[in-house]
């Protein structure tokens, strides 16, 4: 950082941008390690194009660039040449790639006096790219600012919430559940996005947390469970029946109707819910909360199968668990971090598969990536699991050929049960036989 501020000087006037690509490691993942690097020197070519003599390019480790330009005319007009010449598309292994780029940019004086504010400053603009859909240009903001204006953007969000729902600007894209060995689709997890009108599409980190405290999250999810009965239906018109997850918060099942409304969303228009997953994080309050321990009991005795998300992201106390009436458990994708390459993560990923085959539990692995960790899996006999390597969240219409390849999510001629669904027998248990693991 001393050799920048040395290089940048005394100057007044000089720009960072900070690059970052997006989906660089699917390239590695996909298509090799030499193929990722030919791809990092076919981006660093592109970029020097744009490089004047005095300005200074570096790579800032992995798929990361630092471009400080030197008194550039116009620093947004350059932050969109550099996106331009990054995403033409390259040829990698007889493959035709288009990779997008993530930048943040931060100007002196504007946005910092000196070289290592600026960095920084530029890196938290190119992360706000990233948060809101990627392939984007963000500006940076004086760090003194910063929070305040995010604070302010939060209460913004926050205020429109209620019109996002009201105006179906929520959109409920599907990530598939797979056989870790014939990579046919087991199931699929609804993960809600909101298509919001200036900021584009919004993942849910961006605003779950702020519906959670403010209420909201009730509506959304709501919201969630009806365009998941939607859905239902239209696979059902096309012969298909695949078992279905999303995830409630707990706010959510804490209000006193939610376990009535809820089966009523689900159940609307004949729709059976032997088929579904609710997804509740796996979290101290699932065990102490009495009403969030009921409605759990109540969804096992209406027939739809609770599933533990994120095990293991928190503390998990295996003793307790018991009292949670789940059938399934979300691994957390924290278990694959390092796994194979890494001898002590791959043991306790292993061990932990051991425990809950012990326990006799169905278990999903989430957040398989890479090929060394499907074929990881494979060996290990798990039967299903999620990732990007297995399946990106896409909309329903983009997964209709998978699902018809997939015998699992045909739909059986049985006639539709329109029987109250509350007073079924427990059978929970044979209720997803395709799925165990
Ligand atoms: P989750 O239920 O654990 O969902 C899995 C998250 O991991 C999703 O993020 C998914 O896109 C991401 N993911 C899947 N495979 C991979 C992978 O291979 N690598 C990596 N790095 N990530 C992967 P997303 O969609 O951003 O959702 C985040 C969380 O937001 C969800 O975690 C869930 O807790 C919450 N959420 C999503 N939809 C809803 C909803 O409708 N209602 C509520 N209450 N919460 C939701
Ligand atoms: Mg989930
Ligand atoms: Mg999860």
């Amino acid at each position: 950082m001393a050799h920048l501020d040395h290089v940048v000087g005394e100057r007044r006037r000089f720009t960072v941008l900070y690059v970052d690509l997006d989906d660089f490691k699917l390239v590695n993942d996909t298509l090799g390690h030499s193929a990722g690097d030919d791809l990092l020197r076919h981006v660093a070519a592109a970029m020097r194009t744009l490089v004047g003599p005095e300005d200074l390019l570096a790579r800032q480790g992995g798929d990361e660039f630092v471009l400080i330009a030197m008194d550039p005319p116009d620093a947004d007009r350059l932050a969109e040449r550099l996106l331009s010449a990054i995403t033409q598309p390259v040829s990698l292994r007889g493959l035709t790639v288009r990779v997008g780029a993530s930048i943040g940019v931060a100007c002196c004086p504007n946005d910092g006096s000196d070289a290592s504010a600026l960095i920084e400053n530029a890196d938290a603009a190119m992360y706000d790219a990233k948060g809101s859909g990627r392939n984007q240009i963000r500006r940076g903001r004086p760090l003194h600012t910063r929070d305040r204006d995010r604070d302010r953007a939060a209460l913004e969000l926050t205020a429109t919430l209620p019109q996002a729902v009201a105006h179906d600007e929520l959109v409920l894209p599907w990530q598939p559940l797979v056989d870790v060995a014939d990579l046919s689709i087991v199931g699929l997890e609804a993960l809600v996005r909101w298509n919001h009108p200036e900021r584009g599409l919004l993942y849910p980190g961006a605003f779950i947390p702020f519906a959670e405290r403010t209420g909201m999250i009730t509506a959304i999810d709501a919201w969630v469970a009806s365009a998941v009965t939607r859905q239902r239906h239209a696979w059902h018109t096309q012969g298909l029946d695949p078992y279905v997850g999303f995830n409630l918060a707990p706010q959510y099942a804490r209000h006193p109707d939610a376990l009535e409304s809820l089966l009523v969303r689900l159940s609307h228009g004949g729709l059976g819910l032997d088929h579904i997953t609710v997804e509740l994080t796996e979290s101290e309050a699932l065990r102490e909360d009495r009403r969030l321990l009921e409605f759990a009991h109540g969804l096992h005795k209406a027939g739809i199968t609770v599933s533990l998300d994120d095990f293991g992201r928190a503390y998990s106390s295996l003793n307790r668990l018991r009292e949670v009436p789940a059938r399934w458990i979300k691994l957390d994708r924290a278990f694959l971090e390092g796994v194979p390459e890494n001898d002590v993560a791959t043991e306790v990923l292993t061990a932990i598969i051991d425990l809950l085959r012990a326990l006799r539990y169905d278990f999903i692995i989430e957040g398989v990536e890479r090929e060394p960790q499907r074929q990881l899996l494979s060996r290990l006999g798990v039967r299903v699991a999620q990732g990007f390597l297995l399946g990106r969240p896409v909309p329903a219409d983009d997964l209709h050929d998978r699902l018809r390849q997939s015998p699992v999510c045909h739909r059986t001629p049985s006639p539709e049960t329109t029987d109250d669904q509350t007073d079924r027998p427990d059978h929970a248990h044979q209720a997803v036989p395709a799925l165990a693991s």
